[in-house]
């Protein structure tokens, strides 16, 4: 992408109600813009990361058999009532309103009754078990408090991930598929060795869920952990009784600020019972389906990466997540003639910075869009026939042959 093209604009300041890290640097680097308190748009940089870790998770989810589908956010009250999640004492966090032609809708905060109901039409018997559904989709919570810039919000992208199976065994094996997905997930994106599996409550049908905590300081949860990282509770969860079953201490615990980046469930018949959800088994003897539920919040991911990965110069974004890989910078005329010339075919992994400004300005924006490799063509770097590649991570720069260079 060029620069001069773009309305890619970096700004000088950034909101002064914004009092994470990551949200200012992500307004004044041009990945987001903010409406109003917990809504914000994605401009192109934005939207590149998240669909970059979109990608991700999709690719994994895809390897346990997940069908990607995309639901409506609006919401039919009727299943919700079923549940009893409908009423504002149970789930305090709807957006409704009124249809003109009459009758209440919501805008789904998430979507475990719809798509319960919506599979009464497609699952009849146990041949058509077990069946795994997941979309990314815009859920809308009203949240009281708006904080952390894109970490929470009231309108943010989750992957929720529903799965079907007639009995506890299927249910419990593909629970530990979707472990082992969530570990690749979280460690392609960068975060692999700050992120644990976490022991939170549970629900009517299991003990405890897990949540995906991301060890940061301006995470809003408080988790408990053993030395080794084997152990991580949520402080709801950390009773006596609790601490007996996993033979642990109180004082043997650490704690630390947590972000919650995904969570699993078991939900059994939490949901199945309540609406109908049947299958008829090899004897044709109708029986309940079990459902586990599993997400991912996509956009707070990228606001814990963000918070994560920078400095006082701006984002640092892992190699996977960068909106592009380089950001090409030019001096003079015959570095511009060059770097057009190596700009040429490569359009989705650079960044070319050919606008008419100062080096300087150039390479301020290039650390604050945390873009991982700066190549700058000038006569200096063309007398030796290179460019200079610095690592925005590490700051190192070197020398590289334009022959050897392979964007
Ligand atoms: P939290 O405890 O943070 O309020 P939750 O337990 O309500 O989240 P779920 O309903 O299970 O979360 O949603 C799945 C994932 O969506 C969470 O793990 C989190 O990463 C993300 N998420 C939840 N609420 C928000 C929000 N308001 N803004 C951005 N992401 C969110
Ligand atoms: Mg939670």
């Amino acid at each position: 992408m060029r620069l001069s093209k773009s309305f890619i604009k970096t700004l000088r300041d950034a909101p002064k109600d914004e009092t994470a890290k990551s949200a200012g640097y992500l307004i004044r680097a041009g990945y987001v813009h903010k409406e109003l308190a917990g809504v914000y748009d994605y401009l192109p940089l934005g939207l590149r990361v998240i669909e970059n870790i979109k990608g991700i998770i999709r690719e994994e989810i895809n390897a346990i058999d997940g069908q990607e589908v995309l639901m409506t956010a609006l919401q039919n009250p009727e299943p919700w009532q079923k549940t009893g999640r409908w009423s504002d004492q149970e789930v305090d966090i709807w957006f409704k309103t009124e249809l003109s032609a009459g009758g209440e809708l919501g805008l789904a905060p998430t979507h475990e009754e719809p798509i319960t109901n919506m599979l009464k039409t497609y699952i009849k018997s146990y041949k058509d078990l077990p069946l795994a559904v997941y979309q990314f989709q815009t859920k809308f919570r009203n949240e009281l408090r708006a904080k952390s810039g894109i970490m929470r919000t009231r309108e943010f992208i989750m992957k929720d991930l529903y799965s079907f199976h007639a009995t506890e065994e299927d249910l419990n094996a593909y629970y530990e598929r979707v472990e082992g997905a969530y570990g690749k997930i979280y460690s392609r994106l960068g975060l692999g060795d700050c992120t644990f599996e976490t022991f939170a409550s549970g629900g009517i049908f299991s003990k405890f869920s897990h949540e995906y905590q991301t060890f940061i300081p301006v995470g809003e949860d408080t988790v408990y952990y053993t030395e080794d990282k084997s152990l991580v509770l949520n402080e709801e969860v950390l009773l006596d009784e609790v601490l007996d079953e996993f033979k642990v201490k109180r004082e043997d615990l650490k704690d630390t600020r947590a972000a919650e980046v995904g969570n699993i469930f078991k939900l059994k018949f939490k949901y199945s019972e309540p609406l109908g959800l049947k299958f008829s088994d090899q004897n044709n003897q109708m029986q309940t389906v079990y459902m586990g539920c599993y997400g991912i919040g996509v956009s707070r991911l990228m606001g814990v990466i963000a918070e994560k990965f920078c400095d006082d110069k701006g984002l640092v974004w892992p190699e996977n997540v960068a909106p592009y890989k380089y950001y090409l910078v030019s001096i003079g005329d015959q570095g511009s003639a060059k770097a057009e010339e190596l700009y040429k075919g490569h359009e989705e992994s650079i960044l070319f910075d050919d606008r008419d400004a100062r080096p300087g300005e150039k390479f301020a924006d290039a650390d604050l869009m945390g873009i991982p490799y700066r190549v700058v063509i000038s006569d200096k770097t063309l007398a030796e026939n290179s460019a200079e590649i610095t690592d925005r991570k590490t700051g190192e720069s070197k020398f590289v042959k334009l022959s050897d260079i392979n964007f």
